[in-house]
This record gives structure tokens, C-alpha cells and sequence, in this order.
């Protein structure tokens, strides 16, 4: 760990100056007040301006809860989120939402109530992926009429990965088919028993349209919130996020931050990712001008020099120069990050992750259709070993996708793929971020190298290795030889003596060798990316049109 001189300065109370002269009389050669010095260095300074840590904690003020809706498409999150901003109409004097910063402000009964626009759980998995957690409470939104959806399990395991709490908003009562029962029932096979039946989950039916209910979840949330004791130090060191950020033309870069401890204030100068700035204006959710934003406040703030993404901490510096050689600091570190290719995390990382007692592993699982993926579900339960658990963070149907990918990062999970892949750019993603993906065919193979892995000896038999994937642009049907595939080399390379995977929407619906591979009329052994080709399958004739062939080569592997 490393301290600034400047950051140190502010915790023993005295000026920058002073200790880096007491540290150029130690002997430290130190430039500056942005400079940093060590753990050993630092203990040294305290030691020497004496200052006791501080024992008795202060009991620290309560923030309001941040609040994020999530479910799936069409449940009503949009309109409940609006039914909610209009009780805080009501409440106050003006109405009248002048513009959106990605997140409002509610007050209930004199409590306020944030609540955050997510763009969707991927967006708030990632947010947690880069360390920014600003959601305290997940209300899932699920539809009474429609139970639960493929994008309510994944919102839920998303919000259950976090660790954080969640209220279900059982939505559009007012529809005849409305079934609240059959929600509950739904959602506590899945680990939410309502409170009614002896757990503790709050599930509270409303009408977004009707706006009926809508008290209840306010009163829900605060009651969650309560629980947890929400508390942060307004006078403390700053830290905030950012969860929404754009480029205006008239006002420049703009970001919408959440602030989590401190005070945020109009004129600091701030540090937020590659970028930094001086706060010349803050704007709340109603578009007001304000001079200072609290713990838990979420304001529009302008004056940065760049566009800032969502996730990035935002940190308080003493001047310009230093927020200039810390963004540079941080932009320096991104540039190395993006040069090399992560490590796939080790076993080790993985269940160095967890905190907990005896190691646990995380694993997605995706598997083709339901049934299979409740079979792996069940064969991975019956992995039993004493050193490791096994955890199942998310299950679904489907290919393996992009929120997937981000999942496994924040969960320091494994992707585990039965009879299905990752498709198009998820390639990429997985190798960005070093995510290990496993994936199978037969549940035998699954279980025993799952076994493996965790005796931390994963050997495959056979290592595969991908060549390149093509696209199925027509297909043509041959006399005497059959269907033949007019293909895309979208990247990498096809060869003749490769075997093929035929996917569709990602799921693998036969893996074969290839019987002919063709340019125009002359057989060929290969094929690069951007040509065209006519492939023929061994054994396989249903091939579609916009499927695609994952081609592949076995690798033996010793040992
Ligand atoms: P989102 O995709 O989850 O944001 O869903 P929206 O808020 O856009 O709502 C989807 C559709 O459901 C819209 O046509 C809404 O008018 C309708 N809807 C939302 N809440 C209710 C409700 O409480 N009752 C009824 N009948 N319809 C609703």
C-alpha cells in the first residue's frame, strides 16, 4: 500500500510542506505533496507527529437508501419508477421533472428515497465488476400476470450475486390475470420466501398504471433500509461514483454521480478515472443548481475535461496539478491494463475471492434447453469435496452472452457451457476480462472435469483449439453429395481437416468434420477470414442460413 504525502498531510493535520521537508530530512526523496511513499514511511511520519488511531468510533449519521428497479422487459419498471416520482410530486411544492440525471430523489413521509435509472442488470453487474456498488436495495419488478421470465432470474441472481436486498414489486394487479400467488411460489423455489409463508422477503403487489400500492413499497424500502442502518460520514474523505455521464454541447462533459461518503461541493477539484476537472456547477435531479451533494445524493456535476464511463470512483484532490498527475496516473495504468491480456484468474483467485469459511466456487451454468440445464444442475450438486463448495450464482437457457461474461468477473465465477457457446463478440470479452469458460457435450465429461478442477489438476484429455468461425450465407443442395453451405470466413481461418461446430443463436446443434471445403470449384485446405467458401458437412445436412461453423482442432494433450 502506498499513501500520498498529500493524503497523509490531511490525516495528521498539518501541512503538505512541512512533511515533505521532515521527509527530505529523513531522507526520503520526495518531489512533491502528489508524491507517494510507503507503508513503513508513513507509520514513521505518524510515529513522529504522534497521532493515536482513533478508538471510539463516532456513531455516524444515516444516508438514505439507494434504490435500483430491476426485471424483466415489460414487467413495468419504467412506469412504477414513474408512478414513484409522481407521489413526490404531490409531496412538494413545485412539480414538475425538468430533465433526468439518471436518478431521483424521493422524499416519503420526511425520509428521502434515491433511485437509480439502471440501464439494465449487465450495466449494474458491471458497475460492481469496476467496484462501484451504489444500489443498497434491488426492487424486482415482476409482472402478476406474467410470473417469472428468463430476465427476472437473471435480474435475481444479478442482485443476489451483489449481496444485496431484495423487495419484489409483484406488478400490474389491476390486470385480471393477475396471479400474486403464483409469483411467490415461483420466486421462492428460487431462494425468496415471502415473508407471509416464514421467510424474510418482502413482496409488496402494486399497479404501476393505477398507482396503487405505491405507498406500500415506499414504506418497504424504508423498512429494508432501516434494517441495514445505512450510515456514512458527510465530513469524511469523499468518495463517490459515477452511473451516468454525456457530453453536452453547451455545458461540456457532464457526469451524474452518486456520493457515498463525504460531501461532494461546488468547487472542489476532483479526480474521476483518466479524467478530473474543478466542479463549476451541480444540478439535482430537477435540474436545480445546488452547492453540495451528501452521502447517498446523486447530482449532474460540470467542469470535467473528458467524459467520464460509469463506474469510476470520483476522488478529491488539494489542486489541479495533482488531479492532473493522478489522471495521468490512472490513465497510465489503463493503457498497461488494455496492453496485456488478463491471466485467466487461477483456482486459487478464485476461491481467495469468497471470505468465507471453507472456499466457495462460483459457477454460471448454460446449457441448450431446460431440461438439460436442470440435469447439469443436478450432476454439479452431487460434486461433493471437503475443501471447496460449489455455488451456482446464475442458471439459464441460452448461449453464453456478454452479461454472462460480466457476471463471472464480479462473482470470480466459472462459466460452465453444456451444449452451448459463447457467440460473437463474447469471444473477445471472455479474453479480456480471463474468464474461464468451460464447455461440454456430454455431462459425464462436465462432471469429472469440474471435479478436477477443483483438486485444482484440470488436465482435458484433449485440448481444442479455435481456428475461426464462418457464417452461413445460402446453402446449396448438391445431387449425389447433399447440402452444401455457401460460407463467410468471419475470422480466423476454416481448414479442410478441421472439425465444425454448427451453432444457432449459440447453441450447438451438431459438431462434425468437414467432408469439402471448396473455393469456387477447386477443393482447397484453407480459407482466411474475409473469403468466401463452400463447405459440406460430414453427416449433417440441416445446415440454415445464418448458422454459424465454430471451427476447431483437437489437441492432445499429455498427461
Ligand atoms: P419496462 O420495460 O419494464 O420498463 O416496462 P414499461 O414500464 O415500459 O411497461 C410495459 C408495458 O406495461 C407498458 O405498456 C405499460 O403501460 C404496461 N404497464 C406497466 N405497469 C402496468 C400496470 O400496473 N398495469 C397494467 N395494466 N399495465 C402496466
Amino acid at each position: 500500500m502506498k499513501i500520498r504525502v498529500y493524503q497523509l498531510a490531511k490525516e495528521l493535520g498539518v501541512p503538505s510542506k512541512q512533511l515533505v521537508e521532515e521527509l527530505r530530512k529523513l531522507g526520503v526523496d520526495v518531489t512533491s505533496h502528489q508524491s507517494t511513499i510507503d507503508d513503513e514511511t508513513a507509520d514513521l511520519l505518524r510515529e513522529l507527529f504522534k497521532v493515536e488511531p482513533v478508538e471510539e468510533k463516532k456513531v455516524l449519521p444515516l444516508r438514505p437508501p439507494v434504490v435500483t428497479v430491476m426485471g424483466h422487459v415489460d414487467h413495468g419498471k419504467t412506469t412504477l419508477l414513474d408512478a414513484i416520482r409522481k407521489t413526490r410530486v404531490a409531496e412538494k411544492e413545485f412539480g414538475g421533472i425538468t430533465q433526468s440525471i439518471g436518478a431521483s430523489v424521493v422524499s416519503y413521509k420526511g425520509q428521502k428515497i434515491v433511485f437509480v435509472d439502471t440501464p439494465g442488470h449487465e450495466a449494474f453487474t458491471e458497475m460492481r465488476a469496476r467496484g462501484a456498488m451504489v444500489t443498497d436495495i434491488v426492487v424486482l419488478v415482476v409482472a402478476a400476470d406474467e410470473g417469472v421470465m428468463p430476465q427476472t432470474i437473471e435480474a435475481l441472481n444479478h442482485a443476489k450475486a451483489a449481496g444485496v436486498p431484495i423487495i419484489v414489486a409483484m406488478n400490474k394487479m389491476d390486470r385480471p390475470g393477475a396471479n400474486p400467488d403464483r409469483v411467490m411460489n415461483q420466486l421462492s423455489n428460487m431462494g425468496l420466501l415471502p415473508e407471509s409463508w416464514g421467510g424474510d422477503t418482502i413482496y409488496v403487489p402494486v399497479s404501476a398504471i393505477k398507482g396503487q400500492g405505491i405507498e406500500d413499497l415506499l414504506e418497504a424500502i424504508l423498512l429494508v433500509a432501516e434494517l441495514r442502518e445505512l450510515r456514512a460520514d458527510p465530513s469524511g474523505p469523499l468518495k463517490a461514483f459515477v452511473i451516468e455521464s454525456k457530453l453536452d454541447k453547451g455545458k461540456g462533459p457532464l457526469a451524474t454521480v452518486i456520493v457515498r461518503e463525504g460531501t461532494l461541493r461546488v468547487g472542489d477539484i476532483v479526480v474521476v478515472g483518466s479524467t478530473y476537472g474543478k466542479v463549476r456547477a451541480m444540478f439535482d435531479d430537477a435540474g436545480r443548481q445546488v452547492k453540495e451533494a451528501g452521502p447517498s445524493m446523486p447530482v449532474e456535476i460540470m467542469g470535467l475535461q473528458d467524459v467520464p464511463e460509469a463506474g469510476t470512483l470520483v476522488e478529491r484532490v488539494p489542486d489541479m496539478d495533482t488531479a492532473e498527475a493522478v489522471a495521468e496516473e490512472h490513465r497510465d495504468a489503463v493503457r498497461q491494463a488494455h496492453q496485456k491480456v488478463r491471466k485467466e484468474f487461477t483456482l486459487e483467485e478464485l476461491l481467495s475471492a469468497t471470505g468465507e469459511e471453507k472456499p466457495v466456487l462460483n459457477i454460471i451454468l448454460k446449457a441448450d434447453t431446460a431440461g438439460s440445464l436442470e440435469a447439469v444442475q443436478n450432476a454439479v450438486r452431487k460434486i461433493q469435496t471437503d475443501e471447496v463448495e460449489l455455488m451456482i450464482v446464475h442458471a439459464g437457457v441460452g448461449a453464453i452472452t456478454d452479461g454472462d461474461v460480466i457476471l463471472a468477473e464480479a462473482s470470480k465465477a466459472i462459466i460452465i457451457g453444456f451444449n452451448v457457446r459463447p457467440v460473437g463478440k463474447t469471444h473477445k470479452l471472455i479474453e479480456e476480462k480471463g474468464i474461464k469458460v468451460l464447455t461440454y457435450r456430454i455431462i459425464y465429461d462436465l462432471v469429472d472435469d469440474v471435479a478436477n478442477f477443483l483438486k485444482g489438476m484440470l488436465k482435458p484429455r484433449q485440448e481444442e483449439v479455435v481456428l475461426g468461425h464462418a457464417e452461413v450465407r445460402r446453402t446449396f443442395r448438391v445431387p449425389r453429395v447433399g447440402v452444401v453451405a455457401g460460407c463467410y470466413v468471419t475470422d480466423g481461418k476454416v481448414i479442410r481437416s478441421g472439425k465444425v461446430r454448427v451453432l444457432r443463436n449459440g447453441v450447438i446443434v451438431a459438431e462434425t468434420g468437414i467432408a469439402s471445403l471448396k473455393r469456387f470449384k477447386d477443393d482447397v485446405r484453407e480459407v482466411a477470414q474475409g473469403y468466401e467458401c463452400g463447405i459440406g458437412l460430414e453427416n449433417f445436412q440441416d445446415i440454415k442460413e445464418g448458422d454459424i461453423f465454430e471451427v476447431f482442432t483437437m489437441q492432445e494433450v499429455a498427461g
